[in-house]
């Protein structure tokens, strides 16, 4: 019998004696064996800190996405091989690309979200903070990588999406991972591990995997590690409360289970767009991966008058639901991930079944195609009803994780949003409405209990991802029961791996520590203008203050007429009582217009390649005719480019394959009297001298 390795301390290793026998989930046959006796956890720990993340924190946030990308890349390519063991797992095709391709999906978007951080090892947070009159003091806050490892405890319904959304994220922020997969489908984990392994990507350390028992590793972990877990509330609970995670305040995320509920609105009726989009949307989420999803909606609340013509039509779309060996192509509905989580679901259902009614569905039995539906972990659809969702507390608090769901009707909006939060805190919550009255009322009614609202109608339903998709660049979690934990969410999620640090001193001591000019930090006087250095040559703060230009009633007056903005601030002849000015008022973006003129390199062609945009453009302070203006423009920020890649902000200019970088710079505008008249970033694509 095969029996699964261990991916430890840069070795392929077999864990001591017979282990636990995993099965085939679709016919029970036996496939593997797995165990992590032996192994030694706390240097499986050590090494991940030790060369992981050493390795992963000398690289930039551009390096750790690339790397990212190649990985993706190189897992499409070995998709099929993953797809044919993943049928092992009950899952259909349709279940396996949630898994497979959803999981590289995390990857690339990760990978993608480099384009937001800077080509640094560390990245600044949020504003500077004036902490002084004289401008001399300030505050910043800064994120560095912490220096542990992420041990990532997963369940066993997505064992590659599983690992793969969470390690997208701990990698890009410079973290390696060690990778606990559920026992009972961790074969298929393995096999992910063993290409990217194979492919050489990832830095020796940055990926370690525990096919098995977990062991004794928490025993070793220390306060810069970050624990997630992801399964049952019981073993949540446990976990988090180990003396070590305790004592040492690692940080522990969990995602556990999830009452998630979906809401007919009062408006939808049989006919509408909106009542077949539901329809299909519950069918959905009780059938695919059979309903062992996180996300899966286990609480269907109906307008009471439209209870039945409701259940009437899910009983008849779940009737149609075939069920079976998921390498048959007209199977919709795979087998549970084992017999014992077979034996689990009855045991739930039986529980609900105390209190609600079986509408659709048998415990006793199922009918399969290609199939042993006694031998695979097969189970059919169960749609159950309680008519008194408010004094039953059952539907709200037993989670069948399987295709079942239990219906309950409600009066109206408020009612809907107070059952919702019976299920005391859930990863997401849909609503199926047309008005947006109705939308607003549940959204901010019943946010505090949900992680994620989905409102569905016509509008998004064709494009719309569905109610049970975790999303990379939304954050993923929820409160209460479902574990109070949050992953994902873009570039929050790679925030719960760096350690985030207030840091205060001078401006130019900030500039010279982020790599970032701040306001009020020495510039670089320059004696050539910055827009004739290629982008190697740039330094950040290179520096140039302008001549003084005066700004007149004819300059006013004549870009009103350009711009045909003729506010009436900008007319001569207003009378000013009553409003904000004292007499006829520069445009604001004839400043900023005209501090262009001041600032850019006139006639020449240099290696500033074009200007793309404008961030936090301020107006400060008036100008009126008869004023003078000058700039102090200096080079805040830069971060290169890879060659041939279309910058998704421009992606229609030519020339995409020019190597160049992203320079930013600090455009400050005085008047006369050197008080702030106007401040702005500007982004240019600047040309670099070498040609990669
Ligand atoms: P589970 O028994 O809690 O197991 C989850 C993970 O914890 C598995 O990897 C398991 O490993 C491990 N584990 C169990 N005991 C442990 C211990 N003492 N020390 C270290 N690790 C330990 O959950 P499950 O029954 O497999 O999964 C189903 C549950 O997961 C459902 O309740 C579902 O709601 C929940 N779930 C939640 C989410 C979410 O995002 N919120 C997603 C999916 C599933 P072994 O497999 O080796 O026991």
């Amino acid at each position: 019998m095969k029996k699964l390795e261990n991916y430890v301390q840069g070795k392929w290793i077999s864990g001591d004696g017979n282990g636990q026998q995993l099965f085939n989930a679709v016919d029970g046959s036996p496939i593997a064996l797995a165990s992590t006796k032996g192994l030694d956890f706390a240097a499986t720990l050590d090494y991940a800190r030790r060369k992981g993340n050493a390795a992963l924190r000398k690289m930039t946030f551009q390096e750790r996405g690339r790397m990212l990308r190649a990985l993706a890349l190189h897992l499409l390519e070995k998709k099929e091989q993953f797809y044919k063991i993943s049928f092992q797992t009950g899952a259909t095709k349709i279940d396996s690309w949630i898994d497979i391709e959803g999981g590289i999906g995390n990857l690339f978007a990760n990978a993608s979200l480099r384009r937001k951080l800077p080509d640094e090892t560390f990245t600044l947070d949020g504003e500077a903070i004036a902490l002084s009159k004289q401008n001399s003091f300030m505050g910043h806050h800064i994120l560095v990588p912490k220096e542990g490892v992420a041990i990532h405890i997963n369940a066993y319904n997505f064992p590659i999406w599983g690992m793969l959304e969470k390690i997208a994220v701990n990698l890009l922020a410079g973290v390696p991972a060690v990778v606990k997969p559920a026992t009972v489908t961790c074969y298929l984990t393995e096999a992910v591990v063993r290409e990217i392994v194979a492919s050489n990507i990832l830095p020796d350390g940055a990926l370690q995997l525990i096919c098995g028992s977990a062991g004794d590793v928490l025993n070793h972990v220390t306060s810069q590690d970050v624990i997630t877990f992801t399964g049952s509330a019981s073993t949540g609970l446990q976990l988090k409360s180990h003396p070590v995670i305790l004592s040492e305040n690692t940080p522990f995320n969990l995602e556990a289970d999830s009452l998630n509920c979906m809401v007919l609105g009062n408006d939808v009726n049989p006919g509408q767009p909106e009542w077949d989009i539901f329809i299909k949307e519950v069918k959905k989420e009780m059938t695919v991966k059979a309903g062992q999803k996180c996300t899966a909606v286990r609480r269907i609340f109906v307008p009471e008058n439209k209870m039945e013509d409701v259940w009437k039509a899910l009983v008849t779309e779940l009737n149609k639901t075939v069920i079976g060996n998921p390498h048959n192509e007209k199977v919709r509905m795979g087998s549970l991930a084992g017999i014992d989580q077979r034996i689990e679901v009855k045991a739930q259902v039986q529980k609900l079944l105390a209190t609600s009614e079986l509408l659709f569905g048998s415990l006793e039995s199922v009918e399969v195609v290609d199939a042993d539906a006694v031998k695979g972990a097969f189970i059919s659809p169960m749609l159950l009803m309680n008519t008194s969702p408010f004094t039953s507390e059952d539907p709200h608090n037993i989670e069948a994780f399987g295709p079942v769901s239990t219906i309950m009707p409600y009066k109206n909006i408020e009612d809907a949003i107070e059952l919702s939060k019976k299920g005391k805190g859930s990863l997401c919550s849909s609503i199926i409405t047309n008005d947006a009255r109705t939308a607003k009322e549940y959204v901010l009614g019943a946010a505090s209990h949900h992680g994620r609202i989905l409102v569905l109608n016509n509008d998004c339903a064709k494009e719309s991802t569905g109610h049970g998709s975790p999303l990379p660049l939304l954050t993923h979690g929820g409160p209460g029961r479902s574990g109070g934990g949050e992953e994902m969410g873009g570039l929050r999620g790679i925030k719960h791996y760096l350690q985030r640090t207030a840091i205060q001193g001078s401006p130019s001591m900030i500039t010279a520590i982020s790599n970032v000019y701040q306001q009020y930090a020495k510039g670089n006087s320059c004696a050539i203008h910055p827009f004739r250095k290629y982008f190697e040559e740039l330094e950040i703060g290179d520096q140039i203050v302008t001549e003084k230009r005066l700004i007149t009633s004819a300059d006013i007056d004549a870009f009103a007429d350009v711009s045909g903005d003729h506010f009436y601030a900008h007319l001569i002849n207003t009378d000013f009582n009553g409003t904000m000015f004292e007499e006829q008022v520069a445009h604001g973006y004839f400043i900023m217009s005209a501090a262009a003129g001041l600032f850019v390199d006139s006639y020449k062609k240099n290696p500033v390649l074009l200007n793309y945009g404008i961030d936090e453009l301020r107006f400060t302070k008036p100008m009126y005719a008869g004023s003078s203006l000058y700039i102090k423009f200096t080079c805040k920020e830069k971060t290169a480019q890879e060659l041939k890649e279309i910058n998704p902000d421009v992606p229609m200019i030519k020339g995409a394959d020019i190597p160049k970088g992203i320079v930013k710079w600090l455009v400050e505008m005085f008047d006369e009297t050197d008080e702030l008249v106007g401040i702005a970033t500007i982004l240019t694509m600047v040309q670099m001298k070498n040609k990669n």
